[in-house]
């Protein structure tokens, strides 16, 4: 399990995107929303609709347990 993060900033389609701690794409803003405890990738997309209507995993490190 891993820590996940929300990037502050939407994609083009509206969706934010979900980073697992350490992904290259994972924004360092002050802004971006750290969803706690470790989380495997399922339960860290259902931590971050609390926060966004619309999210989305990462495409690169979205996959990984
Ligand atoms: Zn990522």
């Amino acid at each position: 399990m891993s820590f996940y993060y929300i990037n502050p900033k939407p994609l083009e389609s509206g969706a934010y995107e979900v980073h697992q701690e350490g992904c290259g794409l994972l924004v360092q803003d002050p802004d971006r929303i750290d969803l706690g405890s470790p989380l495997t990738p399922d339960t860290a997309l259902k931590s971050a609709a609390r926060y966004y209507d619309e999210v989305v995993a990462c495409v690169h490190c979205g996959k990984d347990a």
